[in-house]
């Protein structure tokens, strides 16, 4: 064994990971990296089909960014934000509050937009003005929930107990309060003693939903689903039921377009929009948690196709960067993390409006501070990286080789559906779920204890290609800068890791 790998058995101590399965064999060290592929210590290569978690954006040392983040250095890598403002960190927020207006309506006297999906709506899109940093996915969470909380009893009286309303199979982290909203029983069930209480509504899981009275098809389930829109049914009346509480939810916190962690569960098309504009009717401040789905993860269009591809070209600043922008939706609080530094460094904003800034405004001695922060708040380096990633997703190369991968992926994964062990295929924009069922005409899943989704992804690293599962789903999610070859691979990769490990009966 390799002596790294032998230091890492001794002492480290993986995240979500049965550490006795782990101790049981060699892991691989990742050595170094340079655009979609991952060299181990042993100097085999790998390709990074799911950006080292969802993080990585156009690749690994990017000249761009590897160069922005050494100029940087040479200058300062921290110092603090409690006390002291810096270059970098000043410059991305500017840039972050430009970037989040993109596409929506210019602003009425009041700061406020029409939401562009439906023109004679009452409901008003507000303006992000405001950057708050901090490090992980988790901790933008944190800061949005307890803004949140903060504004809305400040809004409502002191009395009030704000309460939070959030997506059956939510992830947005592990940090407790992004816990109490998570709705993953396998992740939170252990630690319900230390968690606040929030209510979920049904995730508009097509695919596995009461409601939808089709048949599987091979096709994804949103495009042949047959149903009432029952779930949005049920928000209403979950909304409806609150009011009678006499305590409207403070927020509705989601994951716009594609649940993540849940399953890699799509929204079918729609529905964002119907449930957002239920939750801003009923008094809910929305936070969206694009912590995955932010930075051109959701796609540069809807569908993609030669025309769209032309058009992008012709327009690229016109390529939306959010999943919340794509359906004309502006939240009260936007969190990105992930892919915020092109995945280099640890580092994440919450973004929101004037009007809750403004409720955290006072006299020192009325102590109406937002306490709250942490020691690398506003980092140079992570700053100096967002900025250069930033750019490259602004030019013209970037949107079109976006543009270019989000219609590869689509048409590689539909070769997937002659395998009779994938149930439902579900891509949106760069993402794209798999999900492994023990027969395709039932929609029989397999138990979690049978592993099928870690098994496939073994037999994928042996081929070369890494990615994790989520439970039965296998997430491709392939670097902005993967060549048409290498994302062949990766599909064919998976097609043959499950035809090996889940043979045909
Ligand atoms: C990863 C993720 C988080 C948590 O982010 P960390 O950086 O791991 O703390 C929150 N929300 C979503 C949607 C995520 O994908």
């Amino acid at each position: 064994m390799h002596k790294l790998a032998q230091l890492d058995q001794q002492f480290v101590w993986h995240p979500f990971t049965q550490m006795r399965d782990w101790l049981r064999r060699e892991p691989i060290v990742i050595a170094s990296g340079k655009g979609a592929v991952l060299r181990d210590v042993k100097g085999r290569e790998f390709l990074d089909a799911n950006s080292s978690i969802w993080t990585n954006l156009h690749g690994h040392q990017h000249p761009k960014i590897n160069a922005a983040i050494t100029r940087q250095l040479k200058k300062i890598s921290h110092s603090s934000a409690l006390g002291f403002a810096n270059e970098p960190a000043s410059l991305l927020a500017e840039r972050l509050v430009k970037i989040a207006a993109n596409g929506s309506r210019v602003a009425d006297s009041n700061g406020h937009r029409t939401p562009k999906f439906n023109p004679k709506s009452k409901i008003t899109n507000p303006k992000l003005e405001k950057v708050f940093f901090s490090d992980d996915g988790s901790t933008a969470l944190e800061v949005a929930l307890k803004l949140a909380y903060e504004f809305t009893r400040r809004t409502r009286g002191a009395k009030t107990k704000p309460r939070f309303l959030s997506l059956d199979g939510a992830y947005h982290g592990d940090t407790l309060g992004a816990v109490s909203l998570g709705h993953i029983i396998l992740f939170h069930k252990a630690y319900g003693g230390m968690l606040f209480a929030t209510d979920k509504i049904m995730s508009p899981y097509c695919y596995r939903c009461p409601f939808n009275r089709a048949k599987p098809e091979r096709n994804d389930a949103r495009k042949y689903r047959k149903c009432h829109w029952e779930c949005v049914g049920l928000v209403e009346k979950k909304f409806a039921a609150q009011k009678k509480k006499n305590n409207d939810y403070a927020a509705f916190v989601f994951e716009p377009l594609m649940q993540g962690a849940a399953g890699m569960i799509p929204q079918p098309s729609g529905w964002l929009t119907q449930v957002t504009e239920i939750a801003r009717a009923n008094g809910a401040l929305l936070i969206a948690d694009e912590v995955m789905t932010g930075f051109g993860r959701s796609g540069v269009t809807c569908h993609v196709d030669d025309k769209a591809i032309a058009s992008v070209s012709k327009n690229p600043a016109s390529a939306k960067l959010f999943a919340t922008q794509r359906v004309g939706i502006t939240p009260d609080f936007l969190c990105v993390a992930k892919g915020l530094t092109g995945g280099y460094l640890p580092m994440a904003a919450t973004l929101t409006t004037q009007k809750v800034f403004n409720a955290f405004l006072g006299e020192y001695e009325e102590f109406k501070t937002f306490f709250h922060g942490h020691s690398f708040t506003g980092n140079q380096l992570g700053s100096a990286a967002s900025l250069a990633s930033l750019d490259l997703l602004a030019t013209k190369a970037s949107v079109l080789q976006r543009a270019r991968l989000q219609k590869q992926l689509h048409n590689e994964l539909q070769s997937l559906w002659a395998l009779p062990h994938v149930g439902d295929i579900r891509q949106v924009g760069l993402v794209a779920g798999i999900e492994l069922v023990k027969n395709w005409r039932t929609r029989e899943p397999f138990a979690l204890r049978e592993r099928a989704g870690i098994r496939v992804c073994e037999a994928m690293a042996r081929q070369g290609v890494l990615t994790r599962p989520v439970g039965n789903v296998i997430v491709l999610m392939p670097p902005y800068c993967t060549t048409p070859v290498q994302l062949q691979k990766m599909v064919s990769a998976l097609s043959e890791a499950v035809e090996s490990i889940l043979p045909r009966k």
